[in-house]
């Protein structure tokens, strides 16, 4: 059963004071809080296992490794990715994008070929293509989305052509909170003939995602946004991507042999994980998929859609409040803003009363231009948030609205 006591128990953070009031953190879009089992593995990694992976003959480096290994098939299990080769680990969501970014438009695209994303991506999903622009020439299209949040399919399949190369479009917008038809958006894709990469940095930590079912040829995630320590994140690649995509960055692991004549490369997944991995948050990020796996994916869904329906419903009764996203199809992200009250103005207020939320652009500076705004505020849940965290959320913002009246 779901026990939300016991499960904010093992956050000790949520017993914080923030001037004077419990902290209510709802920038769980941003990253979450860690449960006390990853906190405690990473103390235990430093204290009893610490050595690095790969290249030593003894014991502690050998059992090092043996745990990064193990820690590589959670994850494949927890994505159900075919082989734990085609689980690459790399420092975050935008480490995952640059990769595929930089390996797959050297070996794949050329001057005036296309990489269609969508007008909700993360900067993470944007820039790094851009970069690659003005290496090899490619270019980016865009698929509009309605006045809902939501993409427009039709003009997805518009925007194909024989230059497409690649499909890079987010699961989950960490703005609007849409939860986009990927399963569609990769079969209009493969009749083309055309990869797609999913950016679920917003949406493995509230979805099940299965890559073989979805049949995705990339998938990118960070471990700080699903319980585990920062400077972890995943590539999922399809084996006969990965192996066909030159290294990204050199050093370390990834190499067969050097000679200053020429070099060789090592095999997957080593290939893509130059230099000293980060294996201890590698393993710390094991034990959030296991903290996850042991509340259970739907039930964390269940929890925070209520939190979602509920939040709204309160904060709708709010004169002058705008909200932005609101596919039926949503995850649990609220971005608004009432009358003209500056969404920064709104984040420090809140602030004062104990109340973490986000303001701004979210990393999203595209979709604030099509929006025609510079930002909004962002609530977002996890988790261990409660229904009483809600009233105090819609509370507050009551409270700023009515000083400013
Ligand atoms: N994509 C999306 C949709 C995100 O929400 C984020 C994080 N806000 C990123 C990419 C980038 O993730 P990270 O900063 O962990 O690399």
């Amino acid at each position: 059963m779901f026990d939300i006591n016991k499960i904010r128990e093992d956050f000790p953070i949520l017993n914080r004071k923030i001037y004077g009031k419990p902290l209510v953190y709802l920038d769980n879009g941003a990253t979450v809080q860690k449960p006390r089992c990853v906190v405690d593995k990473i103390e235990e990694l430093y204290y009893t296992c610490n050595a690095n992976i790969h290249r030593g003959v003894h014991t502690l480096s050998q059992e090092a490794t043996e745990l990064t290994e193990q820690a590589r098939k959670k994850v494949q299990a927890f994505i159900n990715a075919k082989h734990s080769h085609e689980i690459i680990f790399t420092k975050g969501t935008t480490e995952s994008i640059n990769l595929v970014a930089s390996s797959f438009c050297r070996r794949f695209c050329k001057e005036g070929d296309e990489i269609i994303v969508s007008a909700m991506e993360h900067h993470a999903n944007i820039v790094p293509w851009q970069i690659e622009g003005d290496i090899s020439g490619v270019k980016l299209k865009v698929i509009p989305i309605n006045e809902k949040g939501e993409l427009i399919l039709e003009e997805f399949e518009k925007l194909i052509s024989p230059k497409t190369r690649l499909v890079s479009v987010t699961h989950v917008s960490n703005v609007l909170g849409t939860i986009n038809p990927i399963e569609k958006i990769i079969d209009i894709a493969h009749r083309h003939g055309i990869p797609v990469l999913i950016d679920a940095a917003q949406s493995v930590q509230h979805i099940p995602v299965d890559v073989q079912q979805l049949d995705c040829d990339f998938l990118a995630f960070s471990s700080h946004k699903i319980y585990g320590p920062t400077g972890v994140g995943v590539l999922y690649g399809k084996e006969e991507f990965l192996n066909r995509m030159p290294p990204y960055q050199g050093g370390g692991e990834m190499i067969g042999h050097v000679s200053f004549k020429g070099t060789t490369y090592n095999e997957l997944p080593f290939k893509f994980e130059a230099g000293t991995p980060n294996y201890i948050d590698v393993i710390a990020l094991g034990t959030a998929l296991d903290y996850v796996l042991s509340v259970g994916l739907e039930q964390i869904k269940e929890h925070e859609d209520y939190l979602l329906h509920y939040c709204t419903s309160k904060l709708q009764e709010i004169d002058g409040i705008r909200f932005f996203g609101t596919s039926l199809n949503k995850s649990s992200v609220i971005s608004f803003l009432v009358g003209n009250i500056h969404h920064y103005d709104m984040g420090m207020m809140l602030d004062k009363m104990g109340i973490a939320v986000r303001t701004g652009h979210h990393c999203a500076q595209p979709l604030m231009e099509e929006l025609g705004i510079e930002g909004t505020v962002r609530a977002s849940f996890a988790v261990y948030n409660t229904k009483e965290e809600v009233d105090i959320f819609v509370d507050g913002v009551n409270r700023i609205v009515g000083m400013f009246k």
